[in-house]
């Protein structure tokens, strides 16, 4: 078998975003502004991030039967994602979010249906470990159930490769996880969630991130919006400053492209500090433009950017 360089286990998500003057309240119906669909799910948006950055990548997922997951195919197949543990599932949906907006104040409200991926199991995990074992770095998230997250860590790292925990949506986990983590990615919030630990300051962040490393984990990466990245562990402590960017068209996936691009300068053996830099740089493209997947910039992009 090929070897491949960052393998991705998550959702993919259909984003359905609608824009109407405001929000609807209960039982209202309105007229809206303007609709887009696009594909969204944080695995799916990293995996992008990563191929486009110039990995062999590979995505481990459930779909649906239906269009969405026609969808899902389609994106991946166009940046040359390895399929090849991409489970359809005869009884469930892929998955979808309906995302409001409102014109007026920017306020959103967003329903998020992981579908397929909801059904996936530590089983469909152990059965892509041969697609694990062979690659440089294995990324995962919350969005599909913790247990197949779990296993996928461990997998990986039995086998050596290195593993990053992007823990999006933050959500109460047993600390037994953080043993599995070369990497912890959490930004802000999601470290505050975790830890319970305002991160709001330098010190904060701080001490966030000693703590996630106190449980467990190898190293604590928390991003910091447009401030930058705090890494801090076996790497040693570094704060790492984000790009400046004068036009900000749209934050969203920013995370996501910035896991994606750090996973694929690990897995070209570029230094710890090195590789945040490398994700700062994706992720600064990809706030210039608008949407999720499509704005992960390629390879051509990011080197310009960072000479
Ligand atoms: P999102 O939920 O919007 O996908 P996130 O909250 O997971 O993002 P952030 O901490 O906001 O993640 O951003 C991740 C990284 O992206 C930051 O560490 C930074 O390098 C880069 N970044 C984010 N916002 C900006 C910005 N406005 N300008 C430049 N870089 C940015």
């Amino acid at each position: 078998m090929n070897r491949v360089d960052v393998v991705v286990l998550g959702t993919f998500v259909a984003d359905l975003a609608f824009k109407a003057e405001r929000l609807p309240v209960v039982g209202e119906t309105l007229l809206g502004q303007g609709f887009a669909i696009g594909p969204g799910g944080k695995g799916s948006n990293q995996v992008i991030a990563a191929a486009r950055a110039g990995a062999r990548s590979a995505m481990i997922t459930r779909i649906g039967q239906d269009s969405f997951g026609e969808m899902a195919r389609q994106t991946w197949s166009q940046d040359g994602v390895d399929i090849s543990h991409v489970l359809v599932d005869e009884t469930a949906p892929t998955g979808a979010a309906f995302i409001f907006v409102s014109t007026k104040t920017g306020d959103n409200a967003i329903i998020i249906e992981s579908g397929a991926a909801a059904n996936l199991s530590a089983t469909d995990v152990r059965a892509a470990e041969r697609l694990i074992a062979k690659a440089n770095v294995f990324v995962t998230q919350f969005e599909q159930p913790i247990e197949a997250a779990i296993e996928g860590l461990r997998l990986a790292r039995s086998h050596g490769v290195t593993t990053i925990l992007n823990p999006a949506p933050a959500l109460p986990v047993e600390d037994t996880i953080y043993a599995h983590c070369d990497y912890v990615t959490p930004n802000e919030t999601e470290a505050a969630t975790l830890t319970g630990i305002d991160t709001s300051t330098d010190e904060g962040a701080l001490q966030a991130a000693s703590s996630l490393v106190e449980r467990g984990a190898r190293n604590a990466l928390i991003t910091l919006g447009a401030k930058g990245a705090l890494l801090h562990g076996e790497a040693g402590t570094h704060f790492v400053p984000a790009f400046h960017v004068a036009d900000v068209v749209d934050t969203t996936g920013a995370g996501d492209a910035f896991n994606g691009g750090f996973a694929v300068a690990l897995s070209e053996g570029q230094s710890p500090v090195d590789a945040v830099r490398f994700g700062a740089a994706v992720a600064a493209l990809s706030v210039q433009k608008a949407g999720t997947a499509p704005s992960m910039p390629n390879r051509t992009e990011i080197e310009a950017f960072l000479r």
